[in-house]
């Protein structure tokens, strides 16, 4: 029905607030030009899916650079009619429902298809605005079922990328869109699309995507049982929520405590290393079950390996990897920081004890805790790649900002 509206009558029909600029059509990845509850109730579904259906809330997210404004899409999927959010995040290249690669440009012409509800797609819906190319198929709905195979298992699959890449760039909090360049001047959208480091620092995602059918697990993990906490909202609650992180704002930062830690670290780890040697082959990124794709920063290990050693070897990348100052200098503009100083730099600036020496105490405990959840983290990780008949591991999995921040809606694995 809604395809047989005027464009008048279309924007109203889907709640477009009545400020909107419509002359350029309508951003679909963002959910600032419509009015949502009136949306959800015409629809007929849950405001909170429907928020989640589009790419961020709102045009100065940051976010919005790891979506494309062209469509992409998996032709199998269009031809039934189907389009989902994740395709649009230029971080992932197949779908995961289909395992195809989705395509940003039209299959005739080759000229891309604006992501955006414009009056060109009130005359032609579902159609190539250059030429006309239809992307639904022109069979019976049985035949149609038959052949697009969108099954239960095949959503889950998507779901679980969705919800893991939502949590992920939550956990990066892109903040907010930079807008102008460095003499101040306002930029294009493209251009602050192509400047931008979110895209980046998402597309790993969608090299796991390449090689893992669901994507690793993201375990919970406690704070300490006995912190001594300030304030009413508990460390977890308060790193989320603040912006003034302890080391965030200049970094990288080696002092005299990143010093004490990182030996502390050192003593665990070899200790535990010495303990799972005595017991099980430990394996190092060089041996022949290994595969190290440099082109896209994962280690592969057949699933013969060990779980723990696997586990050894994550939770050695989530801490140590980027802890060098060379590699820091080098990434510093386009990731932030890794491991130790990771953990560091997304410390809640106000926890400590004011003194000196039991601030050392202090982080020291709490750093001992993180040791443990990370070692506890990795060994979940790895069982559950294990069922997968092979390993993934990059330090990219399990960032150790996860211990200072949490999820909104929880993370049960
Ligand atoms: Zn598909
Ligand atoms: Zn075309």
């Amino acid at each position: 029905m809604l395809n047989r509206l005027n464009w008048a009558q279309l924007g109203e029909a889907l709640a477009i607030r009545p400020a909107t600029s419509t002359s350029e059509g309508i951003d679909l990845r963002v959910a600032d030009a419509f009015d949502l509850a009136r949306l959800a109730d015409t629809l007929q579904i849950d405001r909170h899916d429907l928020e989640n259906s589009f790419c961020t809330a709102n045009r100065s997210d940051a976010l919005l650079d790891a979506a494309s404004p062209s469509l992409r899409f998996c032709q199998i999927c269009a031809s039934a009619g189907f389009h989902a959010t994740l395709f649009q995040f230029t971080a992932f290249r197949c779908c995961p429902i289909h395992g195809c690669p989705l395509r940003d440009t039209c299959t005739a012409c080759g000229q891309p298809l604006p992501y955006r509800l414009q009056t060109g797609f009130v005359r032609r819906p579902y159609a190539c605005h250059c030429c006309g190319l239809c992307l639904l198929a022109a069979m019976s709905l049985r035949r149609l079922h038959a052949k697009t195979g969108i099954d239960v298992a095949g959503l889950d699959r998507l779901r679980a990328w969705h919800h893991y890449f939502f949590r992920y760039a939550q956990l990066l909090s892109p903040g907010r869109r930079d807008r102008r360049d460095a003499a101040g001047q306002y930029l294009p959208s493209d251009e602050i699309q192509s400047h931008s480091s979110i895209p980046r620092r998402l597309a790993f995602i969608g090299e796991l995507q390449q090689v893992l059918s669901l994507p690793p697990l993201m375990p919970r993990v406690y704070p300490v049982a006995d912190a001594t906490l300030r304030g009413t909202g508990g460390p977890r609650a308060s790193a989320f929520r603040s912006s003034r992180c302890a080391w965030a704002a200049r970094w990288p930062h080696v002092d005299r405590i990143c010093i004490m830690l990182d030996a502390a670290y050192r003593r665990i780890r070899r200790s535990r290393s010495r303990r799972l040697a005595r017991s099980i082959g430990l394996v190092r990124p060089g041996v022949a079950s290994a595969h190290h794709l440099p082109d896209r920063r994962l280690l592969l290990f057949d699933g013969t390996a060990p779980v723990l050693s696997i586990a050894l070897l994550g939770w050695r990348l989530s801490w140590e990897q980027r802890f060098s100052i060379q590699t820091l200098m080098r990434c510093q503009a386009e990731y932030p920081p890794f491991g130790l100083l990771e953990w560091l730099a997304f410390m809640p600036a106000h926890l400590p004890p004011p003194r000196a020496r039991d601030r050392e105490d202090w982080l020291l405990r709490h750093f001992v805790h993180a040791l443990d959840e990370t070692w506890r983290a990795w060994r979940a990780i790895a069982s559950g790649m294990q069922e997968g008949g092979y390993y993934v591991v990059s330090p990219l999995i399990f960032p150790t900002r996860l211990l200072w921040m949490d999820f909104a809606g929880g993370t049960a694995p």
